[in-house]
């Protein structure tokens, strides 16, 4: 009775084609298995992806140049209007539902040998954090989100290590120099981050729908670093 009433209110459908489908779930199986995962060969850096054949590890131009402050970032799934649009309507639309399915397709990285030592050892998620007034705004962080379905799959504890220490302006129009200097002294670890540290200071995995320039991450990344933390890897459902 109860789910025959809800199924009157509210009839789930695969986000993408519009199929029905059973309660919990948001996308078809069909859809699912077609979004486009990123596959080798990518930035072992930032998991840009390459076009063409290259054998053995491969840092794209830009990672070349840099020195990040995270051991390496790994994306599930590559760029196009499906997973974007996925992604937007999470975090622009309050999508909640598409939760579940982008934390279970964010989890899918992991299956990337490199996490073998993080996961072996129980290293935390450690979501991005959103400014306050942007939460108001929102009423949820994507990112948040993202790391609590990705533990469920993957067996690792979410850590709210970080905070933002300010406000920064919108990111979406800046190069990657001017994301940087937004970004410059925007996080700060929390309490519970102070305490994972004297528990454990081996590692974390940071956890963010978009990997784009690398910013976000790399101004979260040193915060943790500087705070102590040995190692600091990155998750992303989407390289952007
Ligand atoms: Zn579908
Ligand atoms: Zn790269």
């Amino acid at each position: 009775m109860a789910s025959n009433v809800l199924d009157f209110i509210y009839t789930p459908q695969c986000e993408l084609c519009g199929k029905v489908l059973k309660h919990g779930r948001s996308l078809c199986e069909c859809c699912d298995g077609e979004l486009p995962r990123l596959r080798s060969p990518f930035c072992e850096q930032c998991a840009e992806p390459f076009d063409g054949k290259i054998e053995g590890k491969f840092q794209c131009p830009n990672c070349s140049e840099l020195a990040f402050s995270f051991e390496f970032a790994r994306s599930a799934m590559i760029c196009d209007a499906r997973t974007r649009d996925l992604v937007h309507q999470l975090k622009y639309h309050r999508a909640i539902h598409l939760a579940e399915e982008l934390g279970r397709l964010a989890a899918e990285a992991f299956t990337d040998e490199r996490f073998r030592p993080a996961l072996a050892a129980g290293w935390p998620l450690v979501p991005v954090p959103l400014h306050r007034s942007r939460f108001q705004h929102r009423n949820f962080n994507q990112a948040a989100e993202i790391a609590r379905v990705a533990a469920n799959h993957t067996g690792l504890p979410v850590l709210a290590a970080l905070k933002r220490s300010r406000a920064t302006d919108t990111q979406t129009l800046l190069g990657r120099q001017e994301r940087l200097k937004n970004l410059h002294g925007a996080f700060a670890l929390t309490r519970a981050g102070r305490r994972q540290l004297e528990q454990s200071a081996a590692g974390v995995i940071l956890i963010d729908d978009v990997l784009t320039t690398g910013s976000t991450a790399e101004a979260c990344a040193s915060t943790l670093r500087r705070a102590g933390f040995k190692t600091v890897l990155a998750v992303t459902v989407m390289r952007g």
